[in-house]
């Protein structure tokens, strides 16, 4: 048994400082790269996932805001014109405060319910709502 114990705090002395953590939550990030003359982004689906909204939302949003045009494949995006990866990230990044992340208590446990005429964001960690709009 002691054995056994001994085990269990050297497994635990070795795990990475960051899973001891208490969890934070870090705003997603998308890798890309230039071709050509366009920006393509692979990956885009596991991004729809962790922030759990439409994506024709944020395609939407990413085409206004590059001022260009955008096609979708099976999970890879490419952008009609030149788009630096931090550029992207930060729209993206722009993206998440407005629409995911709750403003009261700082967590993208968030879904969008529609009251009536509005769309409301409601916080499923801490209950706060407020209406959101252009989703
Ligand atoms: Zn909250």
């Amino acid at each position: 048994m002691a054995e056994y114990e001994k085990m269990l705090e050297n497994a635990y002395a070795t795990l990475p400082k960051k899973a001891l953590e208490h969890e934070r939550f870090e705003i997603p990030r998308v890798e890309s790269f230039i071709q050509g003359s366009k920006t393509i982004v692979p990956g885009f689906n596991a991004l729809i996932k962790e922030i759990r909204r439409d994506e024709k939302h944020l395609l939407k949003y990413l085409t206004k805001e590059t001022g260009t045009s955008i096609t979708k494949g099976n999970s890879q995006l490419t952008i009609n014109g030149k788009v630096g990866a931090i550029q992207l990230n930060k729209l993206i990044q722009n993206y998440f405060n407005q629409f995911v992340l709750c403003p009261e208590c700082k967590k993208p446990d968030t879904k969008i319910i529609a009251q009536k005429e509005t769309k409301m964001m409601k916080c499923e960690a801490c209950g706060a709502m407020r209406p959101v709009k252009g989703i």
